[in-house]
């Protein structure tokens, strides 16, 4: 199923509207025809079996892969205005004998400064203002390493908060994040969105937050095979097959 574009307008202030969107890799087709409309202010799960192009189409609205089709965006009153993306990558490893901490991860991200100089005064109360955001100004002085799953999450979520985007994308935020903490996370998303008026795009295995969460669903496989509300495809029969045949998890 292909979401129609009557007027190329999505009639809200912000939005991503893909069209027909196709990747290839050498001679591989990662994806083919995709099309997908993020209205502003709606969280929009992508889903899809292991190796589907979930992360591939992100990389592709990031900018970051080569793509054919159609990637546009509005923003409020800025129609032909290049948009703020925020942008959580799937986890990555950090090893917890490092000692960097979140406080030398933000100067390095944010400051000229070299790290081995400290934060500065000013610089401090930034990082705070920032982890503010997502309740972690505990988390400043502790080791990236030694985070847990969740509080990772927060600490990327912080730094992609700033400055403040127009859209947030996220890859598997969700992984490696205990039940309780996924709760928490998306709470802190939904009102990220809320507060900040933001659109999220993310990428989930978790199908049990989706109905409390998510506003449209998106399930892809190479193709788009379905999208509408968590309720319509966690029911539909391309659901099923993907999930249930290919052994998928729920
Ligand atoms: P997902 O995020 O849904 O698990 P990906 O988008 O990471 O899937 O990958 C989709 C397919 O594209 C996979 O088969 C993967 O091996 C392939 N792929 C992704 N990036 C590359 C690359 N840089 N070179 C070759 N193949 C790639
Ligand atoms: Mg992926």
């Amino acid at each position: 199923m292909n979401f129609p574009f009557h007027d190329g307008s999505c009639g809200h202030s912000c939005c991503l509207r893909v069209e027909n969107l196709s990747v290839r890799i050498g001679a591989d087709a990662i994806l083919k025809d995709v099309n997908l409309h993020v209205h502003c202010g709606e969280m929009v799960a992508l889903i899809g079996p292991n190796g589907a192009g979930k992360s591939t189409f992100l990389k592709a609205v990031l900018g970051q892969q080569e793509y054919s089709g159609v990637i546009a965006f509005s923003t409020p009153g800025q129609r032909s205005k290049k948009p703020r993306i925020g942008y959580v990558p799937q986890s990555p490893a950090f090893d917890p004998s490092d000692p960097v901490s979140v406080a030398d991860l933000f100067a390095c991200c944010m400051s000229k400064r070299p790290a081995f100089l400290g934060l500065g005064k000013a610089m401090e109360e930034t990082v705070l203002e920032c982890l503010e955001r997502v309740h972690g100004e505990d988390l400043i002085h502790k080791r990236v390493g030694t985070l847990s799953g969740g509080e990772l999450q927060r600490v990327l979520l912080a730094l992609a908060l700033e400055p403040l985007p127009n859209i947030l994308i996220l890859d598997e935020p969700l992984s490696g994040v205990d039940v309780e903490g996924m709760a928490v996370l998306m709470d802190m998303l939904d009102e990220i969105r809320k507060t900040y008026d933001l659109s999220i795009l993310m990428t989930t295995h978790d199908f049990s937050m989706l109905p409390r969460y998510a506003d449209q669903v998106v399930l892809i496989d190479h193709a788009l095979l379905i999208q509408g509300t968590p309720e319509a495809v966690l029911n539909s029969p391309e659901f099923h097959r993907v999930f249930h045949m290919k052994g998928g998890s729920l």
